[in-house]
């Protein structure tokens, strides 16, 4: 099966002391849940950037959908608009000819689905870090595109918040069958949520882990903890 996302030899430099990414051999196939994890300044948001359009490299090739969406990590919502307005504008932007009406009934659809219904009027700084991540996860969903990339969504988030946005976020996986590539800081989280890790590192891709443990994972679980274990083991290269 063709990859929907390949990245041959890819680098991405600049300037002659700064290579944020060199050497990139990657291929994520339509469906799959991929994290990446890296010590801060490793590339890991520099990839994401090229995947998604808004950095080009400057070695190798990268062949990949031409629209992507992007979750960043505060929401990076318009403050001037309501919840409601901030997802209606990226649906405008995208269907020319919908009314007014039509469009507002789409933004709606894609909150509801985030439960942020009764929220569609609110402001951002009205909203709670955990509210506007959902926005933003609202407005990145109806993009509408296959691949869904996210890069520390859930950073900034208590544990509760994250562990309910964990749950949301797989259930959208599953009924959208959207590729997801998603940068994270957390080992646990890439567990919880993902296919495969992939863990760069000297600004390349250093190991992959397959994670092969049915949904729902609980943390608690020996299998988790002994993949958590496995991973830690080869990211502290202890
Ligand atoms: P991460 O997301 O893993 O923390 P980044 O991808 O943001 O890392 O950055 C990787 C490296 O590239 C860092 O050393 C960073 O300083 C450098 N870098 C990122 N963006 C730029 C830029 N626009 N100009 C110069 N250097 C950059
Ligand atoms: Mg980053």
């Amino acid at each position: 099966m063709e990859p929907i996302i390949s990245l041959k030899k890819l680098g991405r430099s600049f300037n002659a002391e700064s290579v944020a990414l060199k050497n990139i051999d990657l291929e994520i196939q339509k469906g799959e849940f991929v994290c990446i994890i890296g010590t801060s300044g490793s590339g890991k948001s520099t990839l994401l950037n090229m995947i998604s359009g808004i950095d080009k490299p400057t070695e190798g090739s990268i062949t990949k959908p031409a629209n992507v969406a992007m979750v960043f990590q505060n929401g990076a919502l318009l403050p001037w608009f309501t919840a409601l307005e901030n997802v209606a504008l990226v649906i405008e932007s995208q269907q020319k000819t919908l009314t007014k009406k039509a469009v507002q009934i789409e933004a709606l659809k894609y909150l509801e689905l985030m439960n942020l219904k009764l929220f569609a009027d609110k402001y951002p700084h009205e909203l709670s870090g955990g509210q506007r991540q959902r926005i933003g996860i609202a407005r990145a969903l109806a993009v509408n595109t296959e691949v869904l990339l996210m890069d520390e969504p859930f950073s900034a988030l208590d544990t509760a918040t994250t562990i309910e946005l964990h749950t949301e976020l797989i259930k959208i996986w599953k009924e959208t069958g959207k590729t997801i590539v998603m940068v994270s800081h957390s080992i646990e989280e890439a567990v919880t949520l993902s296919n495969r890790i992939v863990i760069i590192e000297n600004h390349t891709v250093g190991h992959i882990f397959p994670i092969e443990i049915p949904l729902p994972r609980h943390e608690q679980s020996v299998q988790f903890m002994s993949e958590v274990n496995k991973i830690r083991a080869v990211f502290l290269k202890k």
